[in-house]
């Protein structure tokens, strides 16, 4: 008793002590953005899954003034922005964009990945120790949460320098799309469940789901969204910018549905009435990005973004590009309806934040995750080089050989994304020489068509950082989580099918991606030095002057405002 009394007297002399220094001898503390009372009360970032650098210019004249057009002619336009690691794929872009650093450092090397703890496939947010909410328990697709990322975000600092007085909402069709930018605190992480045709989340992130993501389920937007004719939004001779509609380089819109079984103009949605596919069917149309649309006014209402003391973080992730450049290919006139449409949907989201919250008072940036390639055939019609890798037939063939040259079997335990993984348990017990099977594994795969390196791990972390390819490898290669041979295929090779398309490599179609920032005290004007999809985040931090995520290794791009901050 009396040693607690003691502690308390020394406690309550310390406690005035600091008072007094506080009341004397510090004028202010350090100001918090909360304290900025010019700082943007809202930072909007925006993803257009698979879009290109190179849409802006070739769709620029099928766009409406209001949409990117209004972003490119009021903001300031990053001209050469390039994702610097080479697994160009949505988990890595979405992490890259928010934790402002590399696959190397976040630990999201792709959409999922092999490991070697688990002796299991790992999709990147994927948390089955939680719980679907939202959705019936059962349901996978809710067991969703960040426990996969490695290093924080710009939504993560943004609460540490508010005292966690900013919200944070980030949304998506995918889940990956919106778990990785709403980073471990955001207040509300929401996607779209394409079993039951709902906005869900997880148990990591609230218990029930929030009123205003079941008063809008309530709607039943995609219902509705299901009922419409897919048209082109103008004459079909005015899509110059794509090949005709009838070419043998497009995927069908959904083998399910007899009538939908097609990849010609109109596409009727309300044909395809069975519950098990139609939310899926959704997302391959211009009008899963219409549904989001509409979900990202309900959230901007419901949450009161912008409307708080502290600045708000928004994080919208368009996905419906990216299905249907997969599907489609990305010279096709339903990628390119696709994108006409989606300038309508950006148009009024701009519409309501302008009208709402104003301007001056919101930063904007639009970004993507990836690109994609020309379709594999349409390369090879037009003379360019191109082809298809089958990683199934290369990985018998490596198995084989290995056995043959080291007399022992199962030396490979997983060949998946372009990655070998080696067994290197058997590797020690069998007393052999990890580097010299991973030399083996690299010679043999050289020599297959269509590999333009293949990387060992053991000199992958001391590459010299001069040459851009090496260093990108670098940048992906996370030790816990790579192979043991990374692989990089030749220009326009992918592992794909006949028709559609894919991204996922280092290539410029694939890397050069767009980024325009808009709003607040930005000016109008185009940047043409290289910058970096991982220069994103630390660009908000500086702007916003808060501490960069913390794994970050980008650089704020020198970005010109208006006035003095
Ligand atoms: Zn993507
Ligand atoms: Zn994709």
């Amino acid at each position: 008793m009396n040693t607690l009394k003691y502690n308390s007297a020394i406690l309550l002399i310390i406690c005035i002590g600091i008072l007094n220094v506080n009341s004397q001898t510090i004028p202010s503390t350090k100001a918090s953005i909360e304290g900025f009372n010019d700082a943007p009360k809202l930072i909007v970032g925006i993803v257009i899954d698979q879009m290109r650098a190179d849409y802006i210019s070739r769709f620029w004249n099928k766009f409406s003034e209001r949409g990117f057009k209004r972003l490119v002619n009021g903001g300031y336009l990053c001209e050469n922005n390039y994702i610097n690691y080479t697994q160009s794929e949505t988990g890595p872009g979405h992490a890259a964009i928010y934790t402002g650093t590399t696959p190397s450092i976040n630990g999201i090397v792709s959409n999922d990945w092999y490991s070697r703890e688990k002796n299991d496939r790992v999709y990147c947010v994927d948390d089955f120790s939680r719980e679907s909410v939202g959705t019936v328990l059962i349901d996978s697709n809710g067991k969703k949460s960040p426990a996969n990322l490695l290093s924080n975000t710009i939504g993560d600092q943004l609460h540490l320098a508010t005292n966690f007085k900013s919200k944070v909402i980030a949304i998506s069709l995918k889940d990956r799309g919106a778990v990785l930018p709403g980073g471990f605190t955001s207040n509300g992480t929401f996607w779209y469940d394409n079993v039951n045709g709902k906005f869900i989340t997880s148990d990591y992130y609230m218990d029930t789901l929030a009123p205003w993501v079941i008063k809008f389920n309530d709607r039943k937007v995609a219902d509705s969204l299901m009922k419409l004719t897919w048209l082109p939004s103008l004459d079909i001779d005015k899509y110059s910018e794509s090949t005709p509609d009838d070419v043998p380089y497009e995927g069908v819109l959904n083998s399910n549905v007899l009538e939908l079984n097609k990849h010609t103009f109109p596409y009727y949605l309300n044909k395809d009435t069975l519950r098990k596919t139609k939310y899926k069917t959704l997302r391959v149309t211009p009008y899963g990005n219409t549904l989001l649309k509409e979900f990202a006014l309900a959230a901007l209402r419901y949450e009161e973004l912008g409307k708080h003391s502290a600045t708000d973080l928004f994080a919208i992730s368009f996905s419906s590009t990216d299905y249907v450049g997969h599907n489609f290919g990305i010279n096709s006139i339903e990628l390119e309806d696709t994108y006409i449409k989606l300038d309508k949907d950006i148009a009024e989201i701009l519409d309501y934040l302008e009208a709402n919250i104003g301007k001056e008072n919101l930063l904007i940036f639009l970004t993507a995750d990836h690109g994609a390639a020309n379709n594999v055939y349409y390369s090879k019609d037009h003379h360019i080089p191109a082809g298809l890798f089958d990683s199934k037939i290369t990985e018998e063939l490596l198995k084989a050989y290995l056995k043959e040259k080291f007399g022992v079997d199962n030396l490979i335990l997983k060949f998946t994304n372009l990655n070998v993984y080696l067994n290197q348990k058997l590797i020690d017990e069998k007393k052999l020489s990890l580097y010299e099977i991973e030399t083996a594994v690299a010679n043999f795969l050289l020599k297959c068509e269509g590999v333009a390196y293949a990387n060992i791990a053991f000199e992958i972390p001391i590459f010299e950082n001069t040459y851009a390819f090496h260093k990108w490898i670098k940048n992906d290669y996370n030790a816990a989580r790579s192979g043991d041979v990374l692989i990089t295929l030749l220009p326009n090779w992918m592992e794909w099918g006949n028709t559609g398309t894919t991204h996922g490599s280092p290539y410029n179609y694939d890397t050069h991606i767009p980024l325009i920032f808009y709003g607040w005290k930005v000016v109008n004007g185009t940047y043409l030095p290289e910058v970096n999809i991982t220069d994103i985040a630390p660009t908000i931090a500086h702007l916003l002057n808060i501490q960069p995520p913390n794994g970050c290794s980008g650089k704020p791009i020198p970005v010109p405002l208006n006035g003095s901050r």
